[in-house]
Order: structure tokens, then sequence, then C-alpha cells
């Protein structure tokens, strides 16, 4: 009111909370991988019919092949940590609303009888004790928080 009984013009922007809840299908494999995640724990990937390579993630179409893959396979949740980064630049997580605490681990990672990697958290965050070709191992949230997302992974963790 201030600026207006001083008859100066004062541009105010808020970013303000505004609600947007949506939903979305995972897809077909999309929602089988995550439904075996939350129900049992379990990693599924998908198979290439030409090529024979195994997709983790599942997705619906070999990149190299454009071949249509609907074999879907049993893999392991212990693997390779193929490279990770240990970060200390805090954000906003989208899965939660709320600040990530920093540090934390960012791995990539190849599950044994995957040809693909995911891309998930590793617990670990002393880079001294993180080395590519060390072996890992997904640990789940706990029965009855998984919700059917990838953050039913808490974390991966070194063998
Ligand atoms: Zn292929």
């Amino acid at each position: 009111m201030a600026a207006a009984e001083d008859k100066k013009m004062f541009l105010v922007i808020e970013s303000g909370n505004v609600a947007q809840p949506f939903r979305w299908s995972a897809g077909t494999y999309g929602s089988k991988f995550l439904t075996e995640i939350r129900d049992n724990k379990k990693f599924w990937g998908i198979k290439c019919p030409k090529c024979g390579k195994v997709y983790v993630p599942i997705r619906s179409v070999c990149g190299p092949c454009y071949a249509e893959m609907t074999e879907l396979v049993p893999v392991s949740d212990e693997g390779n940590l193929i490279t990770f980064s240990v970060v200390s630049f805090g954000f906003v997580d989208p899965s939660t609303g709320k600040q990530k605490p920093v540090p934390y681990g960012y791995a990539v990672i190849k599950l044994d009888g995957a040809d693909s990697y995911l891309i998930h958290y590793i617990d670990e965050t002393d880079p001294e004790k993180l080395k590519a070709g060390m072996r890992v191992r997904a640990v789940f949230e706990e029965d009855g928080k998984r919700t059917g997302s990838m953050m039913d992974i808490k974390h991966f963790e070194l063998i």
C-alpha cells in the first residue's frame, strides 16, 4: 500500500503454491517393471529378439535394432558399479518435495543379466571407497512402504 500511496509502480512477482496433481501410465512393460519391484522386490528386463540385449529398465523397442521386444527375463538385484559421482550440491528432490541431504552418491549400475545401465543412488558418499567394477546390491524400501516408483529402491549399497 505504501507504493500506491507514493504513486510509484512496482511489479511484484510471487512464485506461489499451485497444486497440479496428475497421473500417467507407465505403459505395459514399465508397469510390469515397477509392479515387480513394489510387490516382489524383483528386477525384470526385456530381451531383444534380434541382438539378444537385455534392457533394464524395460523399454519396448531396441534402440540399435528397432526391434519390438516382448520377452521379459528376470535379472539380479546385484550388479557392478560402472561409474559414480558424489554430489555435494543440494536440490529439491521431486519425489519428496524436500531438500535432498548432501552429500549423496549417484551411480550407474549394470545389474547381472542386463546389458544396459540403471542410474540410481548409492549409499556410500566417500569417493575414496568407491571404484568402478565394485559389486553392489539394491536396497528396497520396507514392505508396505513401496508405492510402485523407482524410489521403491532406496539406494544401492556396496556388497
Ligand atoms: Zn536389439
